[in-house]
């Protein structure tokens, strides 16, 4: 079997069972397979397979077409221009949350030696990310799983920014409030908002990711509930607050957000036109 052949195998197979991107999934699986780049296939197509090469590749596309995230199938996930470890375990960073990333890298610009908390951390995606893009910011990021503080140093090592990320295990602010840590300039966090009663209507893909990441409680603001009521203490005075949320949740998070002092409320939409990342500043005096 060459690389055309493996290609056209893997896409059958998987639009057989109806797997969105086919040819896509099977490029990225046969380039992972072969440790090359996916444009790579495309140079030498007539590069044959071994055997060893064809019993792998089969493997992992069987595993595509259980509906394993590809994400998931290779162990990597590129997140605003970076290339994230990822395992089951941890929720694989979505395009969406690249706004949240944004909207935090430009409130710490100009600001010397940036504090950030990142809550929910996952796979450190987000709290790498600014790491990387903000050379003199320090981000205490924190989870409640053990998965997450491991997946978040790795990729913290993988772009040198393991000295300036630090990693709390414990639920929200509980950590932040054993060490005493305050005075961040930026709170910011995509925690889980799914409505506990949608988490079974998601697609197939998604159920192979951590429920602890996705259910947001009975009407999927319970985190955005103790994350916003907490969030003052730890903030310096004029500090902002940045939040990645869910479909229809923006009023009732603006709402929490006024309640507890914030104000200068600015919603962001994603890729798709959808009200995605909300941030506020907390009031000065
Ligand atoms: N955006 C994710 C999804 O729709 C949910 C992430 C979250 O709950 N924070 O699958």
């Amino acid at each position: 079997m060459n690389l055309t052949e493996a290609l056209s195998y893997g896409r059958k197979r998987l639009s057989a069972v109806g797997v969105d991107s086919p040819s896509l999934d099977a490029e990225v699986i046969l380039a992972h397979v072969l440790g090359v780049r996916r444009i790579d296939l495309f140079i030498h197509p007539e590069r044959r397979l071994s055997a060893e090469e064809i019993r792998t590749y089969r493997a992992l596309v069987e595993k595509r077409c259980s509906r394993v995230p590809v994400a998931y199938i290779t162990g990597h996930k590129e997140f605003f221009t970076l290339d994230f470890q990822v395992k089951e375990g941890v929720l694989i960073p979505r395009p969406e949350t690249e706004f949240l990333v944004e909207e935090v890298l430009l409130r710490i610009s100009g600001v010397a030696g940036p504090k950030v908390a990142e809550l929910c951390c996952g796979s450190g995606a987000v709290a790498v990310s600014v790491a990387f893009f903000n050379k003199s910011a320090v981000v205490y990021a924190s989870d409640i799983s053990e998965t997450a503080g491991e997946v978040t140093l790795m990729n913290a090592a993988k772009y040198g920014v393991e000295d300036r990320v630090r990693f709390l295990k414990g639920d929200l602010w509980e950590p932040f409030e054993a060490e005493g840590l305050r005075g961040f300039d930026v709170v910011a966090a995509n925690p889980p908002y799914i409505p506990s009663g949608e988490i079974e209507n998601l697609p197939r893909d998604v159920k192979y990711e951590p429920e602890v990441a996705l259910d947001g409680g009975p009407d999927g603001l319970e985190f955005f509930r103790r994350i916003i009521a907490g969030v003052p203490r730890f903030l310096k005075p004029g500090g902002s607050i940045v939040l990645e949320f869910g479909k229809d949740q923006a009023g009732q998070i603006a709402d929490l957000l006024r309640r507890e002092g914030f104000g200068g409320i600015k919603i962001l939409k994603d890729y798709a036109g959808f009200e995605r990342v909300i941030a506020a500043s907390l009031h000065v005096g």
